[in-house]
Formats: C-alpha cells, sequence, structure tokens
C-alpha cells in the first residue's frame, strides 16, 4: 500500500507541475461529494426519531437544513467537477505536448527502430484508454471521495459501538458483540483487497497478450481509411483481404476477453457475496442493538447506512486503487518515452554566416554500419566537397548513396571517421545552427495538408516576393494561379477541402521549399525517381541553374542525369570506386562508363 500511496503522491506532484490547484480542487470536491450522503443519513435518522417524538417544529429545522447544506455542498462539488474537467484536459494536452517536444530532440536513429515505433503507440494509445491522464486524475478524485466518505462512516461508528449496555448481560449489547463484528469485517475486507489484486493482474494480463493485436487492428484500420490506399484497394478487390485480417482479429482479441470476461465474472461474484455478507452483518448487529433497545429506531437508519457505506467507500477505494496502479503502468509508457536518449550528438558552436556562401565538407575516412547491424554500408569514403562546387554521386541502388547524406546531415553518426565543415568536425556545431546551412530536397520528401504557400516557406511568415520567384522558378506559378484560393489553397483534399496535386507537382514543390530556404549547401537525393530519365535530367539541369553558385550534391541511380556536375563520384558497396567528371569516367571506360551505356540504350 506504501508504494502504491507513493504513485499517488508522485502522479499529483506531475500533474501539478502544469496545474497548481489540481490537489486543493480534488480534496475540496471529494470532500464535499462524501459528505452528501452523509448528511442525508444524520438528518433522516434525527427526522425519524423527531417524528416518533411527535417534535414536528424541531423536525421542520432539521428538514430545512439539511435541503440547504446539502444544495450548497452540491454546488461546491459541481464548481470543483467543472473545474477538473478543464484541468483534466490541461494535464493530458500538458504530457501531449512533452511528448511532441520529446519526439523532436529524439535521436534520428531511434525512429528507425521498430521498439521506438512501438514506444511511441503505446503511449498514445495509452492517452486514448485506460491509463490516461484525465482517467488517472479521475480516480484520484473518486480514491479522495471514498477516503472522506470512509473516514464519515468511521466516526459514526464509534458511536455506534461505543452503544453499549453491559449491564443487560446479553451478548449484542456488549464490547464482544462489537470486537467479533469488528474482526469479522477485518478478514472479510482482507477477501475483497485479494480479490481486486487479482483483478488488477488479469486486467494488465488481458492489455498485454493484447498488446499486438491492438497494434495491427489499428494499421488496419488506418490503412483501409486512408486516401492514398483507395486505388489499390479497389482494383485488387482487398477490402475483401482486409476484412478477412479484421475478422481474424477480433476473432484472437474475442477469445481473450471471453477468458479474461468468465475469470472476471467469478471475482465479481466472490465480491458480490462479501458485500452482502457485509450488509448482512451489519443489519443483524444494527437491528439486535435496537430490539434490546440500545439505539432507537431512527439510529438504525444512520447506523446500517453507515455501516454499508463504510464498505462500499472501501471497497470502491481498493477498486480505484488497483485501477490507478494499472493506469500507473500504462503511463510509465510516456515515461519510457521521454527518457529515451535525446541527440547526443549536439555541440554549442554557432555555424558561421558567410554572404559568399563558402561552405567546404570533407569526409576524412568515413565508415558506417546501421545501429545493430555489423555490415558497413559506408567504408572508408574520403571525400572533399569544394565551395561552388556541384558534386554528383552515382550507384546502383542499395550502394550507400543516401546514407552519405544522412551522415552530412548528421541524422546519423559515422561509426568511424569523421566530417569536417570548414575545418571543424561537424559534431561541434550547434544542431540547429547546423541544419540551417542545407537544403535537402530528400527522396521520401514529405508536403503537409496545409495551405501551399505555408509549407513552401516551412512556416506561417511568408515572403510573397519570394515565395512568387520560387513558383516560378519550378514552373509551378501558373498552376497555382488557377487554383480557387491560390497559394492559399490547402494541399491534399484529406479534410474536403484541399486540392489534389500529382506527384511531379509534389516534387516540384518539394524542390521550391528547398529555393525558399536558400540554404548555401543544396542536395537533391532523386527526389525525381518517379519521373522517366529525361524528365529527371531535365529537373537537375534546371536546379543547377537555378542554385547557380552554391555547393551542391546531386545524387541519382542514373549516370546520365548527372553529367553537368563538376565532378561524379561513383558509389559501389560503400566504397568509392571512381572519381572524375563525366568525359574523364567515360574514357577510362570503368564502371561510370559500362553503367552509362547500358542505360544510354534505354534511352536510346
Ligand atoms: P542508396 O541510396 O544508394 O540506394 P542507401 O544508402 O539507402 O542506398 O542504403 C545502403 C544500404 O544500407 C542498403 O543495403 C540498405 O538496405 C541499408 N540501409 C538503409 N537504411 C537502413 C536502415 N535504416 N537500417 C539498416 N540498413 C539500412
Amino acid at each position: 500500500m506504501k508504494e502504491k500511496l507513493k504513485n499517488v503522491a508522485a502522479f499529483i506532484q506531475l500533474i501539478s507541475k502544469e496545474q497548481k490547484s489540481v490537489g486543493a480542487v480534488i480534496l475540496l470536491g471529494a470532500f464535499a461529494k462524501a459528505t452528501i450522503p452523509f448528511l442525508g443519513l444524520f438528518f433522516s435518522s434525527r427526522i425519524l426519531n423527531l417524528i416518533i417524538e411527535q417534535s414536528y417544529d424541531e423536525c421542520g429545522r432539521n428538514v430545512a437544513c439539511m435541503l440547504v447544506s446539502q444544495l450548497v455542498l452540491g454546488l461546491i462539488a459541481q464548481a470543483c467537477s467543472q473545474n477538473m474537467s478543464l484541468q483534466k484536459q490541461r494535464g493530458e494536452d500538458g504530457i501531449k505536448r512533452r511528448m511532441a517536444e520529446k519526439a523532436y530532440i529524439l535521436e534520428y536513429e531511434e525512429y528507425e527502430k521498430q521498439e521506438t515505433m512501438d514506444a511511441i503507440r503505446r503511449a498514445n494509445n495509452t492517452g486514448m484508454s485506460m491509463g490516461g491522464v484525465e482517467h488517472q486524475i479521475e480516480l484520484i478524485y473518486g480514491m479522495a471521495e471514498q477516503l472522506f466518505a470512509a473516514l464519515y462512516a468511521m466516526a459514526f461508528l464509534v458511536l455506534l459501538f461505543l452503544q453499549v449496555d453491559a449491564q443487560a448481560g446479553n451478548f449484542f449489547t456488549s464490547y464482544a458483540a462489537t470486537l467479533v463484528l469488528l474482526l469479522l469485517y477485518v478478514g472479510l475486507f482482507g477477501f475483497s483487497a485479494k480479490i481486486a489484486d487479482a483483478i488488477q493482474q488479469l486486467q494488465v494480463k488481458v492489455q498485454e497478450d493484447n498488446d499486438h493485436v491492438n497494434a495491427m487492428y489499428g494499421y488496419l484500420c488506418s490503412t483501409v481509411e486512408d486516401e492514398k490506399n483507395a486505388k489499390d484497394m479497389r482494383i485488387y478487390r482487398l477490402q475483401d483481404y482486409f476484412g478477412e485480417k479484421n475478422e481474424e482479429l477480433i476473432g484472437v482479441s474475442g477469445k481473450l476477453y471471453l477468458e479474461f470476461g468468465k475469470k472476471m465474472g467469478i471475482h465479481m461474484g466472490k465480491n458480490s457475496a462479501i458485500n452482502q455478507l457485509q450488509a448482512a452483518l451489519a443489519y443483524i448487529f444494527v437491528g439486535a442493538k435496537a430490539y434490546y433497545g440500545v439505539v432507537g429506531i431512527g439510529d438504525v437508519l444512520l447506523y446500517v447506512g453507515a455501516i454499508n457505506r463504510l464498505v462500499t467507500a472501501l471497497t470502491e477505494f481498493v477498486k480505484k486503487m488497483a485501477a490507478f496502479q494499472m493506469g500507473q503502468m500504462y503511463l510509465k509508457t510516456y515515461e519510457e518515452f521521454l527518457n529515451r536518449p535525446d541527440m547526443s550528438y549536439d555541440g554549442t558552436l554557432p555555424v558561421e554566416k558567410r554572404d559568399d556562401g563558402r561552405y567546404e565538407f570533407e569526409f576524412h575516412d568515413v565508415s558506417f554500419c546501421y545501429p545493430d547491424s555489423e555490415m558497413p554500408v559506408l567504408s572508408h569514403v574520403n571525400l572533399k566537397l569544394d565551395i561552388g562546387e556541384k558534386l554528383a554521386i552515382v550507384g546502383q541502388n542499395g550502394a550507400g548513396k543516401t546514407t552519405l547524406v544522412k551522415l552530412l546531415c548528421r541524422l546519423y553518426e559515422p561509426t568511424k571517421g569523421y566530417i569536417t565543415l570548414n575545418g571543424i568536425d561537424i559534431r561541434k556545431y550547434n544542431y540547429r545552427e547546423y541544419t540551417s546551412v542545407f537544403s535537402v530536397v530528400f527522396q521520401d520528401f514529405c508536403m503537409f495538408s496545409m495551405p501551399l504557400d505555408e509549407n513552401v516557406a516551412a512556416g506561417e511568415k511568408v515572403d510573397e516576393e519570394r515565395l512568387a520567384a520560387v513558383l516560378d522558378e519550378v514552373a509551378l506559378s501558373e498552376r497555382v494561379a488557377e487554383m480557387k484560393d491560390g497559394t492559399k489553397s490547402r494541399l491534399y483534399n484529406n479534410n474536403g477541402e484541399g486540392i489534389d496535386i500529382s506527384g511531379g507537382e509534389a516534387q516540384r514543390l518539394a524542390i521550391a521549399r528547398a529555393l525558399y530556404k536558400d540554404g548555401p549547401f543544396v542536395i537533391l537525393d532523386e527526389p525525381t525517381a518517379a519521373l522517366d530519365p529525361i524528365a529527371e535530367a531535365e529537373i537537375y539541369e534546371n536546379f543547377n541553374q537555378m542554385v547557380d553558385k552554391k555547393t551542391a550534391i546531386y545524387i541519382s541511380h542514373r549516370m546520365s542525369s548527372c553529367k553537368f556536375c563538376d565532378k561524379i563520384v561513383v558509389l559501389e558497396q560503400g566504397r568509392i570506386a571512381e572519381t572524375g567528371t563525366h568525359r574523364e569516367l567515360l574514357a577510362v571506360q570503368g564502371i561510370y562508363a559500362k553503367l552509362y551505356e547500358t542505360q544510354a540504350k534505354y534511352y536510346a
């Protein structure tokens, strides 16, 4: 119990960081809510006694007192409950905000791990289901209410226990009866606590067993609903396939819950039996006391009510505590996620701002293996990018071209060797500053369902002149002018108001975004893979004119796309196999020449 209470305190502390008054509101609200039924009990027994005594004036005053006090407390409880709704929402939002912030500073490589994805999914599921912060606050509120109720009930019961008549020589009017009743209750309560524990374990188990099914179910739902999949869904009649998968999952989950339901039913049955037994004992005990004249008739109502309230309060308290602890276990997934390592390779150096765009990169004997893999994807790469130079990296799929760019962008750290910018190890630079140097169009770039201009400006502040200029450069001005809301048009039609753009148009927009950013160092990582070779070559050459004097890297698995570059590096299985200009490489008749000629055959 000590450990459990510690968890409660830690949770309140965590929420109080965002919502200072949450503890006070819980206490006041729970106090008011717990007091109301006891006022009812207290006054009704008094009123009954007064009626029996025929003191009608006094009875009227008591009725008025009861109604007014219940009204006032009711209002207080209501106000606290309203306030709590707000606090619950804010508490939940606070945690979500922290998760989003964390996601941004998490090491990029963590993102590619299944484990991270699972942690994010679980943490998010937790927000929606039983462990959610809102629900946890509600449970604490409930526990506080039951605790107050138990205290009230105990106070009344102390009074009852004191009502003995040792002279009567009767078991029910003696202290012994009180003691026996007390012992019986403690025993029965022990049983209840055991059952609550068993229920908690059962719930944990069913959640754990169902975790994978939940994940799969979430994936199926999002896949079926995703607009992007609608074409394939129809052509390949995938609705049947997904329907079957869904049925399978429902079957597995159904079996689990059936088992769970059976076991829960048994526990609940035992619980009810204990509750009824406790109530029966209360009636026998208090009834006997009334029968032997130790307590008044009206008091029977009060004491039986108090005993029953105590039993329910304790049972409810234990149940809520069990649910809270279980939620706590799930909230640990938040904690787990928030405690994942931040980007460890952030430095402090600012990047020198140069108007002349003189940024020079060099790879010094760089080798790299992906985490959890022994296979070197890059081996001993030595490469210098001179200022203003246009470098092409070509090579077959899987040669390591994208990996090289990821290392340059510091999404990963080299396993061996290092990379320098203007002579300084790139790890020493502040990461935000460092990324400001780059304008990159990744292979799998993403455009968002936001206004077109904000997509290009990567933010809400848009420089209209610059936007018009880059849209012109990527030849999209006319197309954008035709759109209903012009540059303010929302991309993609996923909420009924956007416009659908073609793959080619999205690529142009991604390039526009890179141009808009105007980073002095430009990387184009095959964002044109979906285009035909001629269109790709065209985009690369146009892009070359657009970026003018900047330093640039072009990546492609098509040898012809980068003919115009100052230097071409051929990567083969993570090693630099050849370096030179297009002419030089053709002249040596090596890998480049061979691949170029093979590919050229298709375009001739
Ligand atoms: P390219 O861009 O030349 O097509 P990549 O750099 O994308 O090649 O990939 C090089 C190799 O690294 C491939 O064998 C690929 O399977 C592997 N690889 C790429 N990304 C990962 C990753 N996140 N984890 C493990 N291996 C990866």
